[in-house]
């Protein structure tokens, strides 16, 4: 199968309709990561998401909506708080889970009886899924534990071959998956936390829960449990207070001939002295749009990725600091 990245435009969204109309993937851009999308009404197409990607079986999917459609054809219970969040944040990069009308196929949350809900902020995504007019089951475009592609070429690099389009938006600017809000209870819940952070959830809903799995629970966000994000090379992760650790690190790695390079922020390599560099830049969303790209750059270049986390931990870094554990740890 020959894969072709196209801009978005009138062609391409015709194509990309024909292909999902007939039971194919398309791969799409988000204001967070690419998406690889299936008509979530089409049970052999969801489950050729699963079998492209080699994502395992109980690992449910996001279902994407444009800015218009009625998710009350989807999911019901929808209690108030989620109402003033979805003003207050959609079109955006937060994911709502609730109970599910059972109307996608069953493939799309692996059985559960609730279903994720979000609708992206990313004109092409929007463009996309209005031209379209269906609910779009989508996981990020990558090849399953793999680093999420932040640009066409990271989804071509992984799924070349194996599906037809990669729809082109540029490089996506949030660069981490959504937040995952659980709106079943009576206090929203962060099953996965992202750019819409803790705070910002709390100070429209009143009260913000943050899941924690506890031992021997069964888990209430699947995809929480597997390996995820990780580069094709050897990585090691120091906290900042041990930035001076990843330095010696770095050099005993360049001593023995491997090729070493440090990941982080600017204030962190500005410690670095003469070490090579992946620039994760300075602001909080400098840092979380660059960490794929950058973990990406880093294992075609390294053969070890020595990363230092950033100072700040709370906001967005919880994010931040729940992929690079993943990717890293
Ligand atoms: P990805 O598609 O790789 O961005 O992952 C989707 C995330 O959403 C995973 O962490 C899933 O566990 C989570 N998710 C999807 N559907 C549900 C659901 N119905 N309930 C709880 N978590 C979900
Ligand atoms: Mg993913």
């Amino acid at each position: 199968m020959q894969t072709v990245i196209s801009p978005i435009d009138e062609q391409s969204l015709e194509r990309a309709k024909n292909i999902i109309s007939s039971g194919g993937l398309v791969a799409f851009p988000t204001e967070t990561v690419y998406g690889l999308g299936a008509d979530a009404l089409n049970e052999e197409a969801v489950r050729l998401i699963y079998a492209t990607k080699g994502r395992p079986s109980d690992n449910p999917l996001i279902v994407h909506v444009h800015k218009d459609f009625d998710i009350t054809r989807l999911v019901c219970d929808i209690p108030g708080y989620a109402r003033l969040l979805a003003e207050a944040f959609l079109p955006g990069p937060l994911t709502m889970v609730y109970k599910s009308r059972g109307v996608v196929c069953p493939a799309v949350s692996c059985g559960l009886d609730t279903l994720a809900v979000r609708v992206p902020s990313h004109d092409g995504a929007q463009r996309f899924l209005s031209y379209l007019d269906i609910p779009v089951a989508a996981p990020s475009a990558n090849v399953s534990k793999h680093v999420s592609p932040v640009t066409a070429r990271h989804v071509y690099d992984d799924l070349n071959g194996k599906i037809q389009l990669i729809l082109d938006g540029g490089k996506c600017a949030g660069g981490i998956e959504s937040t995952v809000l659980d709106c079943t209870g009576k206090v929203p819940c962060i099953l996965r936390s992202g750019l819409i952070t803790r705070d910002m959830v709390a100070q429209v809903a009143g009260e913000c829960d943050e899941y924690h799995m506890a031992a021997g629970e069964k888990v209430r966000s699947p995809g929480m449990k597997y390996k995820h994000y990780s580069p094709r090379c050897k990585t090691a992760l120091f906290k900042y207070e041990d930035r001076f650790l990843a330095l010696d690190r770095y050099r005993e790695c360049t001593a023995q001939g491997s090729r070493a390079v440090i990941m982080c922020d600017d204030a962190v390599a500005a410690d670095m002295e003469d070490a090579r560099i992946l620039s994760l830049g300075s602001s909080e969303s400098d840092i979380a749009s660059n960490l794929y790209d950058k973990l990406r750059e880093g294992e075609k270049i390294a053969d070890i990725i020595i990363a230092v986390a950033p100072l700040k931990q709370d906001g967005v870094m919880v994010g931040v600091m729940n992929r690079l554990t993943k990717a890293c740890g």
